[in-house]
């Protein structure tokens, strides 16, 4: 019975305590996560025209990305009409919560591998390494 109570006060400990992802650096206005987006269509990612031109239909809001490519995976890429030749945003005091957010640390990015695009400025770490836990 204590042995449990311990394992209990135990598990939230560390749970509590547990290394945590951080954003670090600024952003040097590559403009790759905005020429990089992925869409989804009924949880899956948005890999033909067709399924494109379906979330068209469904919201204008889409008629603000164009095609630009696709990644390893065939997943389409798109590109937000509101960038600039300079990588400036157009839009920049109106955009989007996802724009502001950017590259803020969700499931989704966890699960992911907690990666940024190559030429981002912002990189995510964690506050403490594995290893640091076993000392
Ligand atoms: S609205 Fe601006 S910040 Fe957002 S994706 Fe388009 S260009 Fe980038
Ligand atoms: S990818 Fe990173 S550095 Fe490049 S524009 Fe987006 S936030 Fe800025």
């Amino acid at each position: 019975m204590l042995k449990n109570i311990f394992l209990y006060l135990q598990f939230y400990f560390y749970k509590l305590f547990t290394s945590k992802y951080k954003i670090k650096g600024k952003c040097n206005r590559c403009g790759e996560c905005c020429k990089n987006i992925v869409f989804m269509i009924e949880d899956e990612y948005v890999k033909t025209e067709e399924q494109f031109e379906s979330l068209k239909g469904f919201d204008k809001k889409y008629n603000h990305f164009e095609i630009n490519g696709k990644n390893e995976n065939g997943v389409l890429l798109f590109k937000c009409k509101s960038l600039s030749e300079n990588n400036m945003c157009r839009d920049y005091l109106f955009r989007s919560l996802y724009c502001r957010a950017y590259p803020m640390v969700n499931d989704k990015i966890r699960l992911g591998g907690c990666e940024t695009f190559e030429s981002c400025g912002y990189e995510i770490v964690k506050d403490k390494e594995f290893s640091e836990f076993l000392k």
